[in-house]
C-alpha cells in the first residue's frame, strides 16, 4: 500500500523534535551537530532569537493579506535586497524553483517585448540543478529529473560544465540567456572559476544575451560574500534566491536589473502567498544579519579554520578522503569511500551532512556556527572516517 506520505524520499531513520543555534535533537534525546541547516537553508542555525522575534511579532499583527494590496514588510525586504545587490527590482517567491519560473518568464517577456520572439533558448550546464518545477527540471536536463516527465519544457540547452568554447559555438540567434549557478550545489559543490564567470559575462554582453544566477543554495553569506558572485566582480541580469534568505521559512526571489525586468509589468505574473508579511517579516531579520560585513568577516574566518582542519583530516584518513573544495561555508568533501558510507557513519558519530553528485558531502554548517563547533565537527568527521576504515580492514582481513 502507498504510505500516506508520498514516498519520493529515502529518509533516514532520524526523527528531529527540536533546534538550538548548530545542534538538531533526536525524539530519543541524542544531540545531532547540524552540519547540513536543512540543505543551506537554516543560514542563523535553529531558533535563532531574532528570527523567532520576527515570525512571532508578525505572528501576532498580521499572517496574510494577499499581493492585492502593498505588504511594507515585503517592501522593506525589497529596499534591503536592492540596496545590497546589483538589483534594481525583487519578485518575492516560496521556494527555488518558483524563482525558476520567473527567471524563465521573465527572460522570454523581455526578448518578446524587444522584438526577438524567436530569442527562446536558455543554456544550462551539466551537474545543474534549478528545483523540480517543469521549468526547473527541463533547465537541468539530466535524465534523472526529467524521465517520465516528458515532453519537458522546451528552449533549454545543457553544455560541459566550465567549457567557455562550449558556450561560445552554442549561441545561435534563437539564444535568450546563459543560466548558471556561480557554485553548483548538488551537483558536488562545483564552483566556476571567477575568470570563467566573467568569460560568460563577456559572451552576454557581446551577444545581447541575459545572464541569469541560480544562487539558491550559494547566495546569502554561504560563501562568505553576500552573493558568491560578487568574489569574481560579476552581475547577473536576473538571479534567484530562497533557502538561506528564510532562514528556514519557505521564502524566495528573483532580483533582476531594470533592463530585464521591463516586460514584467502589471498582470504578468503573481503569487498567492509570495512575499507574505511573516516570510518577509523573517527575511527581513535574516538579511539585517547576513549582509552585515562583520558577520561576513566571520564566516570567513571559521571557514578559513574549517578547511584548514579538513585538509588535515583528509591527510590523515588518504583512504577515505580525496579532496576539499567549496568556498567560504559551502564545503564539499569529495570522498573515495561511497559518500553515502560516510554520511550513514557521521550520522552514528551524530553529525549530519548532505550527500551531493560525484561523490561528494556536503557541510553547510549554520553560517553563526562557533569555532568550539568547527572542531567538533572535525572531531565528529574524524570518528566516522575511523569507522569506515576499521570496516574496510574487517572485510579485507
Ligand atoms: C534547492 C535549489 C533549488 C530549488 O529550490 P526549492 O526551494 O527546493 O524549489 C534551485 N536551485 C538550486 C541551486 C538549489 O540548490
Amino acid at each position: 500500500m502507498i504510505p500516506s506520505v508520498l514516498p519520493t524520499y529515502n529518509r533516514a531513520a532520524l526523527t528531529f523534535v527540536k533546534g538550538e543555534g548548530s545542534w538538531l535533537i533526536e525524539q530519543d534525546g541524542r544531540r545531532f551537530l547540524d552540519l547540513g541547516a536543512g540543505i543551506a537553508v537554516n543560514a542563523l542555525g535553529h531558533a535563532h532569537p531574532a528570527l523567532v522575534k520576527a515570525l512571532t511579532d508578525q505572528g501576532q499583527a498580521l499572517w496574510h493579506t494577499s499581493n492585492l494590496y502593498h505588504i511594507p514588510q515585503q517592501q522593506a525586504l525589497a529596499d534591503k535586497l536592492v540596496d545590497n545587490s546589483f538589483a534594481d527590482t525583487v519578485f518575492f517567491t516560496n521556494s527555488g524553483t518558483e524563482a525558476c519560473e520567473l527567471a524563465v518568464k521573465m527572460t522570454r517577456k523581455h526578448f518578446h517585448d524587444a522584438g526577438q520572439p524567436e530569442r527562446v533558448e536558455i543554456l544550462t550546464f551539466e551537474g545543474a540543478f534549478h528545483g523540480r518545477s517543469s521549468a526547473g527540471i527541463a533547465a537541468a536536463g539530466s535524465e534523472k529529473m526529467t524521465k517520465g516527465f516528458g515532453p519537458t519544457l522546451p528552449g533549454f540547452k545543457s553544455l560541459p560544465w566550465n567549457d567557455h568554447d562550449a558556450v561560445a559555438a552554442a549561441i545561435t540567434d534563437k539564444t535568450a540567456a546563459i543560466l548558471i549557478e556561480p557554485v553548483q550545489g548538488e551537483g558536488g559543490i562545483r564552483p566556476l572559476p571567477d575568470q570563467c564567470l566573467k568569460g560568460l559575462r563577456d559572451l552576454c554582453d557581446e551577444h545581447g544575451l541575459l545572464l541569469i544566477f541560480d544562487e539558491v543554495q550559494c547566495g546569502m553569506g554561504r560563501t562568505g560574500r553576500l552573493f558568491a558572485h560578487e568574489w569574481a566582480g560579476v552581475d547577473p541580469d536576473i538571479m534567484m534566491v530562497a533557502k538561506g534568505i528564510g532562514g528556514g521559512f519557505p521564502l524566495g526571489a528573483v532580483l533582476a536589473n531594470e533592463h530585464a525586468a521591463s516586460g514584467m509589468i502589471a498582470g504578468t505574473h503573481g503569487s498567492t502567498y509570495g512575499g507574505n508579511p511573516l516570510a518577509c517579516a523573517v527575511g527581513c531579520a535574516v538579511v539585517d544579519i547576513v549582509a552585515d560585513p562583520a558577520f561576513l568577516a566571520e564566516v570567513n574566518r571559521k571557514a578559513g579554520l574549517f578547511r584548514q582542519k579538513l585538509e588535515a583530516l583528509i591527510a590523515d584518513h588518504p583512504d577515505v578522503f580525496e579532496s576539499v573544495r567549496g568556498q567560504g561555508l559551502m564545503l564539499g568533501l569529495k570522498c573515495k569511500a561511497a559518500n553515502m558510507d560516510v554520511v550513514n557513519a557521521a550520522y552514528a558519530a551524530e553529525l549530519i551532512t548532505v550527500p551531493a553528485a560525484d561523490n561528494v558531502i556536503r557541510l553547510l554548517p549554520p553560517l553563526n556556527i562557533s569555532e568550539e563547533e568547527v572542531v567538533q565537527a572535525i572531531t565528529r568527521l574524524d570518528t566516522a572516517a575511523s569507522e569506515i576504515s576499521t570496516a574496510v580492514e574487517a572485510e579485507n582481513a
